[in-house]
């Protein structure tokens, strides 16, 4: 069996499941393939967006390395940052929950908790969800709505060649974070770490950021990244029929994940690119609306946004410049069956 999906790998799977949903009727603007699906409304300037995620126990989280109020926290977390990618606003959650007899009742009130604090936070509202009995391991899925007002939600297809690529932040702090959760680093300082940890443990998805490059129409497409950079920014390009440019000079690194790089045998440049697990947004914009979109940014939402390269003709794939040198990447994020992660 492992052999089946380690060949089809993730993408595989989801293609095989594209092919049987057939193309999208009705009111169903937009299926599978983005970050949500689109159905539109009576009222033709309103759309509503519609994702959902799982997480599951050794595969996503270690029961022992996360709080049960920060994995409550992360796992809404992670589906608002898909209403992010699309520039929408989060409405309902639903909650279905796969739970093992050992767990004990002061660990659900610690999730709910956590789970609370991020909606109330980002404005979603729990409205339903599903509560069975799980045998070995704890498994979640939250499903989130959203919507999108006056302007269309943004997609990953719309890039236009000779576009800017940009990051809402630094990527790699969450694999940083997921390193340290197994590994002593005596030199980092308690802070530095505390920053690191967090951006992997409560990720923060960027509505403000996606709201406002919706609202304003500054962003031809978009996506937030949760299976490395590399991996997402080649989903645009391959739903856009693109390529990109990237010049690893441009690569935005924390110093927090510097000070780690420092002490440690590994290349930040090299968690900034494949790391996954970020929940950043990832967008494209016109160039001659590249200045206005870094001052609104600064201006409205008081963030720094970073240029990382430019789209590309034609689907040349991902071209990384990289001490002078111009490559192609290689292994470029996470696949579900690629390897069992926590085994
Ligand atoms: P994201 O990382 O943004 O959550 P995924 O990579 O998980 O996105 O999924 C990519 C697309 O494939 C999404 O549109 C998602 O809804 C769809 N998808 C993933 N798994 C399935 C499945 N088993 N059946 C139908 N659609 C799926
Ligand atoms: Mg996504």
């Amino acid at each position: 069996m492992a052999d089946g999906l380690v060949s089809m790998g993730e993408f595989g799977v989801v293609e095989l499941f594209q092919k049987t949903a057939g193309p999208v009727t009705g009111a169903n603007t937009l299926g599978i393939g983005d970050d949500c699906a689109v159905l539109s409304r009576d009222d033709p300037a309103e759309y509503l967006l519609l994702t959902t995620d799982a997480l599951v126990e050794r595969v996503h989280f270690l029961r022992d390395q996360i709080s049960a109020r920060q994995l409550g926290y992360k796992s809404l977390a992670v589906s608002l940052s898909d209403i992010a990618a699309m520039g929408g606003i989060p409405e309902a959650a639903f909650l279905s929950l796969g739970l093992t007899r050992d767990i004990k009742k002061s660990w659900i009130e610690a999730f709910s908790d956590g789970f609370l604090e991020c909606a109330n936070e980002f404005g979603a509202q729990l409205m339903g969800g599903d509560t069975v009995a799980s045998k070995q391991d704890i498994f979640i899925n939250v499903s989130v709505t959203g919507k999108c007002k006056s302007n269309e939600p943004i997609r990953r297809d719309g890039a236009k060649a000779g576009d800017i690529i940009y990051l809402g932040r630094p990527t790699g702090d969450s694999a940083a974070g997921l390193y340290l959760l197994s590994h002593e680093t005596p030199g980092l300082q308690e802070r530095d770490k505390g920053k690191l940890l967090a951006a992997h443990l409560t990720p923060e998805p960027q509505l403000g950021l996606g709201q406002l490059l919706c609202r304003e129409n500054l962003a031809s497409a978009m996506i937030d990244i949760s299976d490395g950079l590399l991996q997402d920014l080649d989903h645009v390009c391959k739903a856009s029929g693109l390529g990109a440019h990237l010049d690893s000079e441009d690569i935005p690194i924390s110093p927090q994940l510097k000070s780690l790089g420092a002490l440690e045998d590994y290349s930040p440049l090299d968690w900034a690119l494949s790391g996954g697990e970020d929940y950043c947004l990832l967008f494209c914009v016109h160039r001659d609306l590249a200045t206005s979109t870094e001052t609104m940014c600064k201006k409205e939402l008081g963030i720094r946004i970073h240029r990382i390269g430019t789209m590309l003709h034609g689907q040349t794939g991902i071209r990384l410049l990289k001490d002078g040198r111009s490559m192609e990447p290689g292994k470029t994020g996470y696949d579900h069956f690629s390897k069992y992660p926590t085994d």
